[in-house]
C-alpha cells in the first residue's frame, strides 16, 4: 500500500500524514491494550516518528510495558483518543494506533499478542502468527512482521 495516508484523533485537534507504504499491522488483546483502546484490543503499525507530519501537541503520560521498559502513551486530551506510543518522550520509534487512520478498513492483523486474554466471540485469522502472551523482544517480533 503506498501514498498518503492522514489520521487524526477524534475530534480532529491532532491531524498527522506520513507516506506509505504502511508497516505490517498487529493486534494486542493484553488488559493494558482493551484499557487503552476502551475496546477488546488494540491495533498498531511500528514507524518511525520522524516519518510523520503532526499537527497539534498531544498529551502524555508514562506506565510500564510487561517487558519492564518505560511506556510514553500520547493522547489528546479533549476528545481522549490514544495516538501512538513511544518508549521515548519526545517519541522515536512509535507504534501509531491503527484506529486513528482516516481509511483503515484494509489493514488487517498479520500477528496477535496476548490471545489467552482475547475478547470471547473474536476469531482470529489461523494464519496469523499467534502468541498466548507475548515474545521475549516484541521490538524484534513486529520488526520481522509479514517477512
Ligand atoms: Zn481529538
Ligand atoms: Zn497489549
Amino acid at each position: 500500500m503506498e501514498g498518503v495516508l492522514a489520521g487524526g484523533c477524534q475530534c480532529g485537534a491532532v491531524r498527522y500524514a506520513f507516506n506509505g507504504p504502511i508497516p505490517p499491522a498487529y493486534a494486542c488483546h493484553c488488559g493494558e491494550c482493551k484499557k487503552q483502546s476502551a475496546s477488546a484490543f488494540s491495533m498498531s503499525i511500528p514507524l518511525t516518528y520522524d516519518a510523520l507530519t503532526v499537527t497539534g501537541t498531544p498529551n502524555v503520560f508514562e506506565t510500564t510495558a510487561f517487558s519492564g521498559n518505560r511506556k510514553y502513551n500520547y493522547f489528546w486530551g479533549d476528545c481522549g483518543t490514544r495516538l501512538w506510543h513511544s518508549r521515548t518522550n519526545p517519541p522515536t520509534a512509535i507504534t501509531l494506533k491503527v484506529g486513528t487512520l482516516d481509511h483503515s478498513v484494509d489493514i488487517a492483523p498479520v500477528g496477535h499478542l496476548w490471545v489467552s486474554k482475547k475478547q470471547a466471540g473474536i476469531m482470529l485469522d489461523p494464519d496469523t502468527d499467534q502468541h498466548q502472551t507475548q515474545p521475549d523482544d516484541v521490538l524484534v517480533w513486529r520488526n520481522n512482521l509479514g517477512q
